[in-house]
């Protein structure tokens, strides 16, 4: 598994895409991915323009007879409707639990003592070493939104533990300000294209 092609395309499609967006972001390496993806609740409402020399906007969903779909182009007079089943709109999302199971289980994390509420938008993976520290996973949406999930998760947490996002992108000076802002943590790392902070009292 080629893992730098893996995690900007989970990072960036983690909350929802069609099946041809995580072809296309993952290619051969999504059979390896498959088993972290669920099926959402919702079908899409846009769908990635297919089209040859196409606009390369997201064309619309509208109804088009019985199970029948078409993608429409909002942007350009011509770029032509794109014909979809039930299938094609099926969206896919990450699903972080089995993900922090199988990341738990490659990094040879202890099972978490017991699931608790962070108040931020990060998942208890496990926990790390004999200090038994807390690894959290994230899926920040963008660097700002980051900086507020740390201070989050930071700011009422007392004991040292490692934060993990799946690219590292993000992962700006903004956030790290956000996080060496807070005394007990003061390094950050980045290493095989996952960030990690970890806090040291
Ligand atoms: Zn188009």
């Amino acid at each position: 598994m080629k893992m730098e092609k893996i995690w900007h395309p989970l990072e960036r499609l983690a909350d929802g895409a069609v099946m041809l967006e995580w072809e296309q972001g993952l290619g051969k390496e999504l059979d390896q991915v498959r088993r972290y993806l669920r099926l959402s609740n919702d079908p899409a409402k846009t769908f990635p323009c297919t089209n040859p020399l196409g606009c390369g906007f997201p064309h619309r969903v509208e109804k088009y007879g019985k199970g029948r779909w078409v993608a429409v182009c909002d942007e350009e007079d011509n770029c032509p409707g794109i014909l979809l089943d039930g299938k094609d709109l099926l969206v896919y999302e990450v699903d972080r639990k089995a993900l922090c199971a199988g990341i738990a289980h490659a990094l040879k994390l202890e099972p978490p003592a017991a699931r608790k509420s962070t108040h931020a938008r990060a998942e208890l993976a496990g926990t790390h070493g004999p200090g038994r520290h807390e690894v959290y996973l994230m899926f920040p949406a963008d660097h700002a939104r980051m900086a507020r999930e740390v201070e989050r998760l930071f700011g009422p947490h007392p004991a040292p533990f490692i934060l993990m996002t799946p690219s590292g992108e993000h992962c700006t000076a903004e956030v790290e300000s956000a996080a060496t802002a807070i005394p007990t943590v003061v390094t950050a790392a980045s290493a095989s294209g996952v960030c990690w902070w970890v806090g040291v009292l």
